[in-house]
Parts: C-alpha cells; sequence; structure tokens
C-alpha cells in the first residue's frame, strides 16, 4: 500500500509519501479502506517529537479516520460487514485497570492514541481492535471527509464541556482561539446545550465565521490583547461560566480572569506553551475550578456521534488534499490559516 510516513522527527520535509507493507487482519481486528483522514495538532506534535515518546520508525500519523470496513479477522463478533462505511475510535487502553473498568478508558495507565503511540491513518489501509470500529449509520448525510473530521474534537470538546465543566442551559461560555476544531465542536455543543457563546481569535474574517454558526459575541484578541477586561464589560461585569482554553502560557491567566464567581475553566492542551501563571487568590477567593481534560472515554464518544450522525453537530471541513501532499497540509496547520478540519484522501 502508500502511506505518508516519516523516518526521523522534524519539519514537515520528513514527510515521505511511499510504499508501506500492507498490514496484516488479524484476531479480532478489522481491516479499513481508508478513504479519508484528518488531521490534528497532535500530528504536528508527534512529527517534531514528543519528550519520552519513542516510536518505530517509520512512524505513520492520523487519528481520525473514516473508511470502510474490507476485512474482518476471526472472532470479530456481530455488527460489522464488508464495505460498511465506518470511523474509528482513535483511543487504546489495557480494558481492565480500575479506570477501564470504570469506563475512563482515558485514565488508563496504558492509554494510547492511533496515529500517536500506534501506526495511524495516513495510509490505504489500517487494522484496528473491532471493539474500536463504529460504524456510520446509513441516516447520516455526512461524506467520508466530515466523517473523518468528527472523532477525536468532538469526543474532546464533549468531555470537556459535559461531564467535566458541567455545561447547562443559560450558561456563558468564553472560547479562546476559535478556528481549531477543537474550538469548533465546544462552540456547536455549547449551543446545542444551550449556553450563549463568546469566541476570540486574532483573524475578524474566523470572528465573522463563527458568529454564522451561533456564537454572539467575537471578540478580536490582537486589537484587544486585556480581552477579559471586554469579556467582563459584555457580561454586565460579571464573568462567564465557563472557559474553554487550549492555549495556555499566552492566555491562561486572562482567561481565569473572565471567570465569574463559581466558574469552570477546562483545559485540553496548550498550544503557546504549558507554564502559566495561575495567581493563586483569584483560585480560592472566587472558587473558581481548573479542570484538566484529554480526549474521552468511549462511551463519550458514542454518545457525542449519535448528535453528529443525526446533523445536530456539523464537522466543518477548511479544505480536503490528496494523502500525498501531507506536508502542504502540515505547513497549512502550523500556520493556523485553516477554519475548521484539514482533511487527507489516500
Ligand atoms: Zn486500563
Amino acid at each position: 500500500m502508500k502511506a505518508t510516513v516519516f523516518h526521523e522527527h522534524g519539519t514537515p520535509d520528513v514527510l515521505k509519501y511511499e510504499d508501506f507493507p500492507d498490514p496484516d487482519v488479524g484476531m479480532k481486528k478489522v481491516l479499513v479502506d481508508i478513504k479519508a483522514v484528518a488531521l490534528n495538532h497532535l500530528d504536528l506534535f508527534v512529527r517534531r517529537g514528543i519528550p519520552g515518546l519513542k516510536l518505530e520508525m517509520p512512524h505513520i500519523l492520523g487519528s481520525d479516520i473514516a473508511g470502510v470496513v474490507k476485512e474482518m479477522g476471526d472472532g470479530v463478533s456481530a455488527g460489522l460487514e464488508i464495505g460498511q462505511k465506518v470511523v474509528i475510535d482513535p483511543g487504546g487502553s489495557c480494558g481492565v485497570c480500575e479506570y477501564c473498568v470504570r469506563g475512563e478508558e482515558s485514565l488508563c495507565a496504558d492509554y494510547g492514541i492511533l496515529g500517536e503511540h500506534y501506526r495511524g491513518g495516513y495510509a490505504d489501509f489500517i487494522s484496528v481492535d473491532a471493539q474500536n470500529v463504529i460504524p456510520v449509520p446509513e441516516y447520516s448525510e455526512l461524506d467520508f471527509n466530515q466523517a473523518a473530521a468528527a472523532p477525536l474534537t468532538f469526543m474532546t470538546a464533549w468531555r470537556m464541556l459535559v461531564p467535566k465543566a458541567r455545561i447547562k442551559p443559560g450558561d456563558s461560555v468564553l472560547i479562546i482561539g476559535i478556528g481549531g476544531g477543537v474550538a469548533l465542536a465546544a462552540l456547536q455543543i455549547a449551543k446545542i446545550a444551550g449556553a450563549q457563546v463568546i469566541v476570540t481569535s486574532s483573524s475578524d474574517e474566523k470572528l465573522e465565521k463563527a458568529l454564522e454558526l451561533g456564537a454572539s459575541i467575537g471578540v478580536n484578541h490582537s486589537n484587544n490583547p486585556d480581552f477579559h477586561k471586554e469579556v467582563f464589560s459584555l457580561t454586565n461585569r460579571r464573568g462567564v461560566d465557563i472557559v474553554v482554553d487550549s492555549v495556555g502560557e499566552a492566555t491562561w491567566e486572562k482567561s481565569l480572569r473572565s471567570l465569574t464567581k463559581g466558574g469552570r475553566l477546562v483545559t485540553c492542551g496548550a498550544t503557546s506553551g504549558p507554564k502559566a501563571m495561575t495567581n493563586v487568590n483569584l483560585v480560592f477567593w472566587k472558587q473558581l475550578e481548573i479542570l484538566g481534560s484529554t480526549m474521552g472515554s468511549r462511551s463519550e464518544l458514542r454518545e457525542v456521534l449519535k448528535l453528529v450522525w443525526n446533523g445536530k453537530l456539523k464537522p466543518i471541513v477548511d479544505r480536503v488534499l490528496p494523502l500525498s501532499e501531507a506536508k502542504q497540509a502540515h505547513e497549512i496547520l502550523e500556520k493556523g490559516e485553516q477554519f475548521g478540519k484539514l482533511v487527507l484522501n489516500p
């Protein structure tokens, strides 16, 4: 088969489109003919190299996969058939530890992500555990590109807002840096939960598009570096109930200052760097909660995908490129030029 691989960590130039051995199907595994694979920021981090993460080279990136079932190994039970349209749950866990038994797979010590800890979907085919294969129901109108854009971002945003930040109707939510996949998923989830949403971006064009998707107010944080002051005046000096911040260092302190008393800041990443300042006085006096969140559980993914299949939540695709042009796709994502997901077609 063809795959886009890298033999060493580095810039987008290390990505090579080349021949790679076809995967074996194996016991309780399913061979999926990949039709689309969506990019995540994770792909950039893994390509550059993550301290402590040792990969078997060459590595294949790609966590968000849509395709059709091509072959099933022995021991695959009911629910799947050849030719069926599917997406893949990117999470892998031991299945037996206290967290897995509790249904909290993303807390498992052996938790791994397709495309990060295991070879992923920048390829013609992939062999994955049958339990990770999720059928796309026939009533869904999504094409392969939209389906591939769904799992990781919607799973991540759902866990952040629903189980972690306990969003409820009437809440006000501030989303930092609209335009990325998780932020756009969070905007849509907050809207269907009945919340009012304020978004920030350095691009007026992205703010415009976010208003079309249901955001109430857009704040340009380039013209308005003290965006927390703007948030306070927009909320009658109350502040918001929830802040979704995956930027980290650059915005952390202002994100905390944007919260109302008893507010919750939820983070799933730190794209600007991890060493942020926290004013502890602010945390105890305003009784704030700082919540960390990573990916989601198997059941959370299936829960949020129901809303994707029935059209209540819509994966936003920025553009689609051939798999052989993964390098260009990485360059676009590094510049942050996209609004929605970049998708590759093998
Ligand atoms: Zn486990």
